[in-house]
């Protein structure tokens, strides 16, 4: 497609067939009873579509909330466990203003990423750098990515379609906002750790 990775965002609900992706990212929010309190009865039909699906190069998306917050380990074991799934991404729930309630504390957020350090030692594929964590748990990493453009019906935003949010962005809690900025910045950990996981799992 003349771009050096392609990764696509999907829900899962449709049959999984793009040869030109690098990686497929699919949104996986929790066990079967959280994912689907979450985002609607989807559960059964994306697993479903990952056992047919035509490659190997999924890697589940797990937005990180109130209600799935005690899921981490279980989407991590279903990563490993699953065929065509490669690892799992996770982000933090970013507080849109219809969705305040569902953000984690910095508690809440310093005790999962402990849990999703633990799988990493236990082996489960996990695609995000435990070097950014500190600077997601305290939102102390800089702030948007201007390095992302989003395109959506015509109109260009740099970072994400939220950017015009006031005040968001000190509350983001999109991982590869951290990941890439602090990247950027040259934080040399940082760089070090994504080499190597994307060598890994793209
Ligand atoms: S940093 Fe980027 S992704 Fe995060 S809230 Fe701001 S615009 Fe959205």
């Amino acid at each position: 497609m003349g771009f050096l990775i392609v990764n696509v965002v999907t829900n899962g609900t449709f049959p999984i067939d793009l040869p030109e992706a690098d990686l497929i990212l699919l949104s996986l929010d929790g066990d079967k009873q959280r994912h689907n309190e979450v985002r609607g009865d989807t559960y059964d039909t994306i697993m479903k579509n990952i056992s047919n699906a035509t490659a190997d190069n999924i890697c589940f998306y797990m937005a990180i909330n109130q209600i799935n917050k005690d899921c981490v380990r279980d989407v991590c074991l279903t990563a490993r466990n699953i065929k065509n799934v490669r690892a799992v991404s996770f982000n933090f729930h970013t507080p849109y203003p219809d969705t305040k309630e569902l953000a984690l504390s910095k508690e809440e957020k310093a005790k999962c990423c402990d849990t999703i350090i633990e799988m990493m030692k236990e082996g489960a594929p996990i695609f995000n750098l435990k070097s950014a964590f500190p600077y997601l748990i305290h939102n102390q990493f800089p702030t948007p990515c201007y390095q992302c453009v989003v395109i959506e019906n015509g109109k260009l935003s740099t970072c994400g379609r939220c950017i015009d949010i006031p005040g968001l962005c000190d509350q983001c809690g999109y991982f590869f906002v951290a990941e890439y900025t602090l990247l950027f910045k040259g934080y040399p950990k940082v760089v070090f750790e994504m080499l190597r996981t994307y060598l890994k799992y793209i």
